[in-house]
Formats: C-alpha cells, sequence, structure tokens
C-alpha cells in the first residue's frame, strides 16, 4: 500500500467508531496466516484478537480456503426464498445437533446484530401471536448485542450512548449487572434488584435478553453461573422467554462450547455468529424451539417476517460446515485449558502494577482491566512496535487469540501487556 492508499483511507474510509475529522492511525495488512497478520513493510503482527472472536482457527487455514473455493465452483450465492441448497441444510444440521436439545428451528442472517434483531423480533411476535402483545425486553448493565437500533436498545445505556438517541429508542428495563464473579461463592443478595424489576414488570416482558456468563464488548465482564440457571427458573415460572446472545461466547471461547453450558441451562432462542464461519465470512444463526416457532407461524402474520437478501449465503454456509467440522475434530477444550492455564500465570502478577485495577481469566479470554482510560493510539503504536496485534478500549487490555496459538506466540502477547502497564504513558490521567 501506498502512502496515497493510506490517505485515500484517511479522507474517505470510515472504520469502526471512528472520527473523520481526527482519525487514529490504521495499519495496513496484507495478509494473515496461522497466528500472524503481515503488515505492508513486512512486519509479522502476533494476533491476540481473533480478529474480535471470530478466527478461532487462525488465518488462511487450508481446510477453510478449500471448502470455500470447492463452493464457489457449485455456486456462490443464490436466493433463499422459494430455494435450499446443500450447504445450509448442512450447516443447519450441525447447528441442531450441536446446540441444546430444545433447540430445533434455525433463521440464518448475515452479521451478529441482525441474529439480535431477529431473536428480538421472534419475541415479539410470539407475544403478539399469543394474544398478548409484550414490547419490553429486560437485560443487564454492560451488556453489549451490536449496533443495529434494536439490537442497541438493549446495549448498556451509557456505553451505547442512550442519550443521543433519546426519542428513538425503546426504552427497555436495565438491571445492575451481575456483580458475584464467575469462580465466586454464590452471593443471593446479588439477583435480588433484577428479581424485583422482573416481578414488577412481569405482565410487561417479552423477553430476557444477556450475553451468558461473559459481557464482552461491554466491560469484560465474567459473572456466577448462579445467575443464569435462576434467571432461567424465573423466566419458566413466568412464561417469558429467554434470549442468550452467545455471538461472542460460542464456539469453545469461555473453555465449554456455548457458555450457558456452565449452567447447565438451554435458553428459548440462542443468537451465533463472530466464530460461526472462523472467522472467514459474515454469517450468523438464531435458533429457537418448536413452541416459539409454531406460535409465531400459526399468528396473525402467517409467517416470520424477516428475509435477508443474503440469506443462507451459500459460501458462508459451506465455509461454516467446515469450520465447526475442524472444531469438533480439533482438541480445543485441551488448547482452550492450555491458554487459560498460561494467560493466568502470565496475566495474574499484573495485580502488583500501579495502572492495574484488576486481572480476570476464563477459558480463552484474559482481561487486564486498568485504573485509568488508554492512549489508544500511543498504546497500539507501541503493541505494533513488540510485534502483537492488541487492540485495546477504555480501561480494558485483552487477549482473545486463535485457538490454535503456540505457547510461545501466547507468551509474546502476555510480555507485551505486561510491558504496556509498566508505562504510565500508556494512560490518561
Ligand atoms: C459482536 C457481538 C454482536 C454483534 O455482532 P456483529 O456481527 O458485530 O453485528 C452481538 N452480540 C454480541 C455478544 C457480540 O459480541
Amino acid at each position: 500500500m501506498t502512502p496515497a492508499d493510506l490517505a485515500f483511507d484517511r479522507q474517505h474510509i470510515w472504520h469502526p467508531y471512528t472520527s473523520m475529522t481526527q482519525p487514529l492511525p490504521v495499519y495496513p495488512v496484507v495478509s494473515a496466516s496461522g497466528c500472524e497478520l503481515q503488515l505492508a513493510d513486512g512486519k509479522a503482527l502476533v494476533d491476540g484478537m481473533s480478529s474480535w472472536w471470530a478466527a478461532i482457527h487462525g488465518y488462511n487455514h487450508p481446510r477453510l480456503n478449500q471448502a470455500m473455493k470447492d463452493q464457489i465452483d457449485q455456486m456462490s450465492h443464490v436466493m433463499f426464498g422459494g430455494i435450499t441448497h446443500p450447504p445450509a441444510v448442512a450447516l443447519c444440521r450441525k447447528l441442531v445437533a450441536m446446540t441444546p436439545e430444545n433447540l430445533e428451528c434455525v433463521f440464518l442472517a448475515d452479521s451478529g446484530s441482525v441474529a439480535v434483531e431477529v431473536a428480538m423480533k421472534m419475541a415479539l411476535q410470539y407475544w403478539h401471536a399469543k394474544g398478548e402483545p409484550r414490547q419490553r425486553f429486560l437485560t443487564f448493565r454492560h451488556g453489549y448485542h451490536g449496533d443495529t437500533f434494536g439490537a442497541m436498545s438493549v446495549c448498556d445505556p451509557d456505553n451505547s450512548m442512550h442519550s443521543l438517541w433519546q426519542g428513538y429508542l425503546p426504552e427497555h428495563l436495565f438491571a445492575p449487572a451481575p456483580n458475584c464473579r464467575f469462580g465466586d461463592e454464590w452471593d443471593e443478595m446479588d439477583i435480588v434488584p433484577f428479581a424485583r424489576l422482573m416481578a414488577a414488570h412481569r405482565h410487561e416482558i417479552a423477553a430476557i435478553i444477556l450475553e451468558p456468563i461473559v459481557q464482552g464488548a461491554g466491560g469484560m465482564r465474567f459473572y456466577h453461573p448462579e445467575w443464569l440457571k435462576r434467571i432461567r427458573r424465573m423466566c419458566d415460572r413466568e412464561g417469558i422467554l429467554l434470549i442468550a446472545d452467545e455471538i461472542a461466547t460460542g464456539f469453545g471461547r469461555t473453555g465449554k462450547l456455548f457458555a450457558c453450558e456452565h449452567a447447565g441451562i438451554s435458553p428459548d432462542i440462542l443468537c451465533l455468529g463472530k466464530a460461526l464461519t472462523g472467522g472467514t465470512m459474515t454469517l450468523s444463526a438464531t435458533l429457537t424451539t418448536r413452541l416459539v416457532a409454531e406460535t409465531i407461524s400459526d399468528g396473525e402474520a402467517g409467517c416470520f417476517m424477516h428475509g435477508p437478501t443474503f440469506m443462507g449465503n451459500p459460501l458462508a454456509c459451506a465455509v461454516a460446515t467446515e469450520s465447526l467440522a475442524l472444531l469438533e475434530e480439533s482438541h480445543w477444550k485441551q488448547q482452550v485449558s492450555a491458554m487459560e492455564q498460561q494467560l493466568s500465570a502470565g496475566l495474574k502478577p499484573l495485580l502488583d502494577s500501579e495502572q492495574v485495577a484488576d486481572v480476570r481469566v476464563l477459558g480463552a479470554i484474559g482481561v487486564v482491566e486498568t485504573h485509568q482510560p488508554v492512549n489508544m493510539a500511543a498504546l497500539q503504536a507501541f503493541f505494533v512496535e513488540q510485534g502483537v496485534w492488541i487492540r485495546p478500549f477504555g480501561r480494558l487490555i485483552y487477549l482473545m487469540p486463535p485457538y490454535v496459538i503456540s505457547h510461545e506466540q501466547l507468551a509474546k502477547l502476555i510480555n507485551a501487556v505486561a510491558l504496556a502497564v509498566e508505562n504510565p504513558a500508556f494512560f490518561k490521567s
């Protein structure tokens, strides 16, 4: 890439959550393979992000590439209205088999946010069809469910600036985020405000929506599995639907295939995305029960009211099926558990650093929370200099590398984080 390319980028191209007047530098990546990103200047970076939870098998995996090449020679895309195709059937068969038993009906969508829109729409249509329209969702603070308006309406109100959208976003119910952490002793009091809020609005709530065990982009917080057991029980008692957003946690990241397994519960609606295609293509899925699906279908609309243009894209389905096969054939459990041990051993000692407020590790996720927000541009440049790709935000420096990372590569990531927290220049005061 030439300097002119980069200048064009600065002038014309939005990046995620960026400013067009004060853009931060972007680093040109020209290729990636295994756990390394290749910069245009020839420098290689060890990847600590899996491209936002997605590239669990690393980059340029020969089997994923082959699956896509094979599918391209059949067809890259065909509409899903009135048509079905082998890649969609193969993928949905696998999803139905690997997710909890009660989840039988699959809606294929194009991104995580859309999977959440679909889940919320399913809940609304379900209650409408029951002749008891309900339009409110109950969730936690510090949640993250995506950037489209429905999804945003259940994200943390401060992080997603609900004040900016006031009057436009529907107003849902926000309970305090869980305080009782994963691995802590269960604290009965933790759930009281949530239970009260739920009881006060039990005839209005269509569904509870949450990220099981790990609150991701809204704060990287890990909470006690008892929360999920209690919420499942309360939902059953009131007939309220439970939506589990496993877009970040799904496919092994927390040490279980799905985070709901930590609590042995099953949701009424499940959202999957991110790692679904092994980080190669955009695809998501929303699964639900036969009961919810049939109730919706027997309602006034007579169908589920959603159908994206690129629904069930064959290329994405084919590579997703191969990615799930790879996962099943791999030793991901051992890999994730080895990563958990190495992350704990390497990051926990950073608690001694003055900058560090907290360190937490679960599965293949390591989080260092600092007292002060990071100076993004300076810290990013430092990490690149160190030969690692780590993208902190707010007061969070975190690692969630591909499962296939080597011990040496992970050590390099951990070492870079350890060096970073020693330097006050990387933190705003
Ligand atoms: C990333 C994420 C989403 C949104 O997915 P996109 O593909 O970015 O639209 C939704 N929910 C959770 C928990 C996520 O981590």
